[in-house]
């Protein structure tokens, strides 16, 4: 029996995972020899053996544990050479990545246990980590992933940590964060001034005193700070927001363990595992009924809270010695990224934290926390960001190189490499200066980091937007992608799925094509681009974008678009002059086919809110409010045959205020709205005879909105697509920009720009 050798190249997560131990093991079981090595293409495998065991070995190999996976091997034979073992090779540097980056991960199982074992060399060490847990994306520099590309290269390993660093037995082999008391990362807690009050265990055990006195602590966990606070403390929480300056928006909850979640709010299985996942992210929870153990100030205004399991061994340290939630928002201000080292947070976070639990394992990049909510049994994330990002998302077929940079809300940029894409992480809002150095560092690591050179940079059609700019600043061969466009296509190729399709992409507003201001849209979406096949009425906003910030701006344009007054008592007399006169002669403000601005006014409508704080406040609160018993009733929309077709509000609103007038409660009127917006839905694809039903854009972010289009949908015997690892919101739109870019051959603008004028 004769020996045969095999070269093969494997992809996927296969680097950072103790795969290449997996594999030597495996070949020692099996009498295999060889090596294995990583590579910048992936894990490159020799293996030499009888056919039978080699047969085996290569089936097994494609199976290693998790958090590994193995998506493809590309193997080819070669002559024996006779080797006596089986090696673990030092990594390559050349070639062309097409490894995945992981993202970091929550500690496992076995790292928490050794956290937690007073014999153990690393008893209460914040920073344990192993192959199957830890940091990854936030400390990479480079790749291929090994500790000389990481942050910790600044880290020199102990006798011990090397030993489990060099033993192909040990969980540790080649974990590149590998650490341990005597040689990793130390924290430290200071003062508001930066002045070191103690280390180690005693700063941790100093925050805990510091959050237990209603004291806010920042607190540097894996991708950035959190301000965290007594999440039970009405005074501690509202002085965190004033500190923050963030009156109204919900706070993130960190919490000790799932029984202390389940005191607060009501879990489902799903909700469960995706709370306990590897990737920790905050889950949206519906609150328990009669728990008041929460600040009212934490959400206000909603019946959900946003909560999170400790995503690193710091925070479950700190938990457990607190066994009280916390808040633990972002480090930042407003929509900035978060804030990532103590020198940056004593000048950004300044006045806000009394304490700062700080650490000296570097940070690469900002990474927020990512968010996801259970929408039609199934998660819908939100946002994309730490434990998620950087994982591509594949696509299922072959796509051009190019550099997509996303829309300016909810940033996020991506690039096409082979068969998927790699979204980055959320880079928060662009238009502060944090925001647009994450905005280039994000850019500037997916090309470095893959190693690739874009065929073309593609960007949003609104010339404004600072991603724009920076595109046109490139010099690369531009594709400019319509907005609602690029959301339908984003929702597409989550799902593998490509045209035709009727996309319904609802969002707070976008550049159209034709140079207005689009958000209700109805797309038919074609092999070469897409038809507008329907939209919602337009109405005019009256102050453009200061109607976003304020419904009964959007209220007041609709109901002069309807011929009706204004409604009292919610402007001054000096403010209903002005915009009273320039409304009459059609130059209050831009018209828009928006479904967030209709939310806004019926919010308004509803007396729900005026003034909002930040952004989707009136939609959201108005979701939250509506009955927790089925309404069936809806308002009547009209279908208007035109090209394209106008989906007219009007008739609800109408209906909606006579309601309003009997003294039908907000919450029936709120219920009767969203099932409105749902029979539109379906009355449109029923119109336009298109099976697959794509729902897309911010609007359907809205658990209701899409739980009953997607029911309706089914039931009238559509197919309905939503999202689900992309997000529903901008965060999605870079995805869907490169799919319109790859699904053209020109490489110049392929859709014209609006007159800037
Ligand atoms: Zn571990
Ligand atoms: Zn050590
Ligand atoms: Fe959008």
């Amino acid at each position: 029996m004769s020996a045969l050798r095999v070269r093969a190249v494997l992809r996927g997560a296969v680097q950072g995972v103790g795969f290449r131990p997996f594999a030597w093991r495996l070949a020692r079981d099996l009498g295999v020899v060889g090596f294995v090595s990583n590579t910048p293409q992936g894990v490159l495998l020799e293996a030499e053996g009888p056919e039978a065991a080699l047969e085996l070995f290569l089936r097994q190999v494609r199976q290693p544990p998790p958090p590994g996976r193995v998506d493809g091997v590309e193997a080819v034979y070669l002559p024996p050479v006779g080797e006596q073992s089986f090696a673990i090779r030092d990594s390559g540097t050349v070639g062309v990545a097409t490894a995945h980056l992981l993202p970091d991960l929550a500690p496992c199982g076995a790292c928490l246990r050794e956290l937690l074992d007073p014999a153990d060399r690393r008893y209460r060490y914040p920073f344990i980590n192993c192959t199957a847990c830890g940091p990854r994306f936030s400390i990479l520099l480079g790749l291929p992933y090994d500790r000389e590309r990481t942050t910790m290269r600044a880290f020199r390993m102990c006798r011990q940590c090397q030993a489990e660093y060099d033993d192909p037995m040990d969980r540790r082999f080649h974990a590149q964060p590998n650490a341990c008391p005597a040689c990793g990362p130390t924290l430290a807690l200071w003062d508001s001034r930066g002045t070191v009050l103690c280390s180690g265990d005693a700063a941790l055990l100093g925050a805990a005193a510091a959050l237990r006195q209603g004291e806010v602590v920042a607190v540097l966990g894996v991708g950035g700070f959190h301000l965290m606070v007594d999440a039970r403390s009405e005074e501690a929480v509202r002085r965190l927001r004033a500190r923050k300056r963030r009156p109204d928006k919900p706070f993130a909850l960190l919490y000790p363990d799932l029984a202390a979640v389940r005191q607060d709010c009501l879990t489902s299985p799903l909700e469960e595992r995706l709370l306990s996942g590897a990737d920790a992210p905050i889950v949206l929870l519906r609150r328990r009924p009669g728990s008041g153990r929460i600040a009212t100030a934490v959400a206000p205004g909603l019946r959900e809270l946003g909560v999170m399991l400790p995503p690193a061994p710091l925070h479950y340290l700190l938990m457990r010695e607190l066994e009280f939630p916390v808040v633990a928002t972002s480090g930042n201000l407003s929509e900035e990224p978060i804030c990532t080292s103590g020198p940056e947070a004593l000048r950004r976070l300044s006045g806000m934290a009394d304490r700062l639990l700080v650490h000296d394992r570097p940070i690469a990049r900002p990474i927020d926390d990512s968010v996801v909510r259970v929408v039609a049994g199934r998660p819908l994330v939100l946002r994309r960001a730490r434990g998620m990002a950087p994982l591509p998302v594949s696509v299922g077929r072959p796509l051009r190189p190019v550099l997509a940079v996303g829309a300016h809300l909810k940033s996020t940029v991506a690039l096409a490499r082979g068969d998927a894409v790699v979204l980055s992480q959320h880079l928060g809002d662009l238009g502060t200066p944090e925001a647009g150095a994450a905005f280039r560092e994000a850019v500037s690591a997916l090309l470095s980091i893959h190693g690739q050179t874009p065929a073309a940079v593609v960007h949003d059609l609104h010339p404004d937007y600072d991603s724009t700019r920076f595109a046109e600043a490139t010099g690369l061969p531009r594709v400019a992608v319509q907005h609602h466009h690029a959301h339908v296509l984003s929702c597409l190729a989550e799902h593998g799925l490509g045209p035709p399709a009727l996309g319904v992409a609802w969002d707070g507003m976008g550049l159209g094509s034709d140079g207005t201001l689009w958000g209700g849209e109805f797309l038919l979406i074609e092999k070469e681009g897409f038809r507008r096949a329907a939209h919602l009425r337009t109405f005019p906003l009256p102050g453009g974008d200061q109607a976003a910030r304020e419904p009964r701006r959007a209220a007041l344009g609709l109901l002069h678009e309807l011929g009706h007054p204004p409604e009292s008592g919610l402007f001054s007399e000096a403010e209903l002059r002005l915009l009273g006169a320039l409304l009459k002669r059609g130059r209050a403000g831009p018209r828009t086919s928006s479904a967030g601005r209709l939310f806004d006014a019926v919010a308004s409508l509803c007396g729900v809110r005026q003034r909002a704080t930040y952004e989707a406040q009136a939609a959201l609160e108005l979701e939250h409010m509506l009955p927790e018993e089925e309404v069936i009733e809806s308002y009547p929309v009209a279908l208007h045959a035109a090209n394209p077709i106008v989906v007219d509000w009007g008739p609800l609103v109408e209906a909606l205020l006579a309601d309003r007038t009997r003294g039908v409660p907000p919450a029936l009127l709120a219920a009767r709205f969203h099932n409105a917006l749902v029979e539109a839905i379906v009355a449109v694809a029923r119109h336009l005879g298109q099976r697959r039903v794509v729902l897309t854009g911010g609007c359907f972010q809205n658990r209701y909105l899409t739980e009953r289009a997607v029911r309706r949908l089914k039931e009238e015997g559509y197919e309905p697509i939503w999202h689900l690892h992309v997000p529903p919101g901008d965060g999605g739109i870079a995805l869907g920009q490169v799919l319109a870019a790859a699904a053209t051959e020109r490489e110049t603008c392929a859709l014209p720009y609006p007159d800037r004028s």
